[in-house]
């Protein structure tokens, strides 16, 4: 976006007091569904958003775009995207996704952890969620990449996450801005929430600092949509664990917890998985927090296509145990456990072909040579022969037998190893050769509040802190461990949606 473009956003308020009927905190996708919701259902809005415009939206801003729901084959997918041509139709076999499978992917990812109220909500209310953003202005596109390659260089389509916005998370979240403006939502940047105004038990609002000095805004119903603690350096090592303090944020500087540090504050329930994280593989000369100038580009998620091992040369996971969406989210975990919070991901000529664009950029921690000793001569602080041992020992260990197909989990695994590699296993072997460096980079938290299915905030009692809200990544018990990519976004327009109907709801009745 240019700067004559930006947003200018609220500089001078006219008072320091205001009054809405919903306050929503957070301006990311389950901050603005939230807003979009209540100003359709007639509330008066309003937004509070810690960044400046030019940084406004979150890691909503900072996504992939990509985003995983219900859809009942290729006409659900031609709606979606306002008429696939016919050469589109022809390119891939779209397939279909089922709640059940859906459930079974968020069941089987969480170890079964997942609240089942919650899944149900999520599943049930993503494919209609769908054609909600697309009303407000979101548009999509099929999502080619990720997918199963057909011989004949057709896509099917491996389920979930059939499309991703237009524009990636950038272009998902000007669109729901821009009809938030564009209804009367209103909106404040650089205005931190602090604290939630308790009237006896109440929530009425918040105290927010707006231009170094403290602002009043009352709300007979507030939505806290404020992001994960990701960003917060001390309470990743607090709630995550030792090593946390050293994983590199992938997304918005701005979450740094204080949704639910208010909402802790005011006697919330924590729920979920608060040791638990969504952490991919990142490139190591990534910044220590990510800027919107480097949107994904230091994304490293073609793992698949090769052999990943730490300092001491050892492979420490399955690089082939199930598709990328369904695995790449807990391996920012695995690597931080490595000597070092470091790892390189190794491949022959034919693997390094099918990596994507991301690994091409500038920045990329690469390294490149026409032998293996060559490659891993360049890899600083490896074990130089137990990395080569280890190639050695893989190459060996492949079923070679069974023929090695990107259109499908073909199967062909490694036999013998301690760690196996389960599908799309093919040697190391045909120069030249390419290594990249890679390290936790951390994407948002899964610890957070518990929510009613009207989103309302439950207290350690369970019962519902009247006229408190929370979507998106502040709510608890929807992943744990891992994550069935593209939920993400999925959950904050589910949860937002409902969060600012029944907030709306609430606050009219009162009124
Ligand atoms: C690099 C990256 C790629 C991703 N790719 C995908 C993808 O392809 N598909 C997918 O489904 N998910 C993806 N995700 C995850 C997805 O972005 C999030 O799950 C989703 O955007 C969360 O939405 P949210 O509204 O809960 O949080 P956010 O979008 O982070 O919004 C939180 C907002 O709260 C604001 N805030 C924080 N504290 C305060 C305060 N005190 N006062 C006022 N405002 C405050 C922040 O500034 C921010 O605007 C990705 C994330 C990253 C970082």
């Amino acid at each position: 976006m240019s700067q004559a473009q930006l947003p200018q956003g609220e500089t001078a308020l006219e008072a320091d007091v205001l009054q809405a009927d919903v306050l929503i905190v957070g301006a990311g996708m389950a901050g603005l569904c939230a807003a979009v919701a209540a100003r359709q259902a007639g509330a008066s809005v309003i937004v509070l958003e810690k960044a400046p415009p030019a940084e406004r939206g979150g890691n909503t801003r900072f996504s992939n775009g990509a985003i995983r729901s219900v859809y009942h084959g290729v006409d659900d997918i031609d709606t979606l995207v306002g008429g696939l041509s016919q050469a589109e139709r022809d390119r891939a076999e779209f397939g279909s996704y089922t709640r059940e499978e859906y459930f079974d992917d968020l069941a089987r990812v969480t170890q079964y952890r997942c609240q089942p109220e919650m899944a149900d909500m999520l599943v049930e209310n993503s494919r209609e969620t769908m054609f909600w953003l697309h009303r407000q202005g979101v548009r999509f596109l099929p999502l080619y990449e990720w997918q199963f390659k057909l011989p004949d260089g057709r896509i099917r389509f491996s389920g979930g996450s059939a499309l991703e916005a237009y524009g990636a998370g950038e272009g998902a979240s000007e669109a729901l801005f821009k009809t938030a403006e564009h209804m009367g939502v209103r909106i404040l940047y650089e205005t931190k929430a602090r604290e939630l105004i308790d009237q006896c038990g109440t929530t009425a609002g918040v105290v927010a600092r707006h231009d170094g000095k403290d602002i009043t805004i009352h709300a007979r119903s507030t939505i806290l949509a404020a992001g994960g603690f990701e960003a917060n350096v001390e309470w990743r090592t607090r709630y995550l664990g030792p090593s946390w303090d050293l994983a590199k944020v992938r997304g918005s500087r701005f979450n740094t917890g204080d949704g639910l540090r208010m909402a802790l504050d005011f006697g919330a329930m924590p729920f979920g998985n608060w040791s638990g994280c969504h952490s991919a593989s990142w490139d190591l000369n990534a910044p220590d927090v990510n800027e919107l100038e480097y949107g994904t580009v230091f994304k490293r998620d073609d793992y698949l296509e090769g052999i990943v091992v730490n300092a001491d040369g050892q492979r420490f996971f399955d690089e082939g145990a199930d598709i990328r969406a369904l695995t790449y989210a807990k391996l920012g975990r695995a690597i931080l456990a490595q000597p070092g919070q470091v790892a390189w991901q190794i491949f022959d000529k034919n693997g390094a072909a099918r990596l994507h664009g991301e690994y091409r950029v500038k920045q990329s921690a690469r390294f490149r040579a026409d032998t293996l000793d060559g490659l891993v001569s360049q890899l600083e602080g490896i074990n130089k022969a137990g990395c080569l041992a280890t190639i050695d020992a893989f190459n060996k260990a492949i079923r070679t037998d069974i023929p090695y197909d990107p259109g499908k989990k073909d199967g062909r695994h490694t036999q013998g190893l301690t760690i196996p590699k389960s599908n799309w296993a093919t040697a190391i072997a045909e120069p030249p050769f390419e290594a990249y460096a890679v390290t936790c980079g951390i994407t948002f938290t899964f610890g957070g509040v518990r929510i009613d299915p009207t989103c309302r905030v439950l207290d350690e009692a369970s019962l519902p802190i009247p006229g408190l809200y929370a979507a998106g990544e502040m709510v608890g018990g929807l992943f744990y461990f891992n994550y069935p990519g593209g939920s993400g976004l999925m959950s904050a327009a589910v949860f937002g949606k409902a969060a600012g109907h029944s907030a709306a709801q609430t606050a009219l009745a009162q009124a």
